[in-house]
């Protein structure tokens, strides 16, 4: 995608701090970081959202966020990570290419946890919902 700020990290045409690269997958330094270590990793391929992007790719990405987990939290001394997506722009998604978020956590850094992101539970009933949600494709 030609206008797209993380393909063109992907590429080399925008200066990022890359932690690690394969076929697949980049790892790099988010500009604002949330936490020390604040890192992202991202496909290749352009897709906005984790459910366009290919099976392949979602493979190869997830086990991209596992090893660069692996090596920033090793790096950092966290005693944790919180790791994760914004999904569209009513969840705050500001790049319309796929990212997954791994911030390193550390005792009384002052965070919350993912439940800490909304509560705006629902009135209908678990098992209607559950059916609602089994009969889609
Ligand atoms: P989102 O809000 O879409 O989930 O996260 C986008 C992230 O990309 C933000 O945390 C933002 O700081 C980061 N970001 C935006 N532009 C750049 C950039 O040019 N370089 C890097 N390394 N990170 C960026
Ligand atoms: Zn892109």
């Amino acid at each position: 995608m030609p206008d797209c700020l993380f393909c063109k990290i992907a590429k080399g045409e925008i200066l990022a701090q890359k932690i690690a690269e394969d076929d697949k997958t980049v790892a790099f330094l988010d500009i604002h970081p949330r936490a020390p270590g604040h890192a992202v990793v991202i496909p290749k391929h352009h897709s906005e959202t984790l459910l366009d992007l290919p099976d392949d790719d979602v493979a190869a990405l997830f086990l991209a966020v596992k090893a660069v987990s692996r090596r920033v939290l090793s790096a950092l001394r966290a005693d944790g990570a919180t790791i994760g997506i914004n999904q569209g722009e009513v969840s705050g998604q500001t790049v319309p290419h796929l990212h997954v978020h791994i911030l390193p956590r550390f005792t009384n850094d002052g965070g919350g946890s993912v439940h800490s992101v909304v509560s705006n539970p629902s009135a209908e009933p678990p098992e209607e919902m559950v059916e609602r949600i089994k009969k889609q494709k």
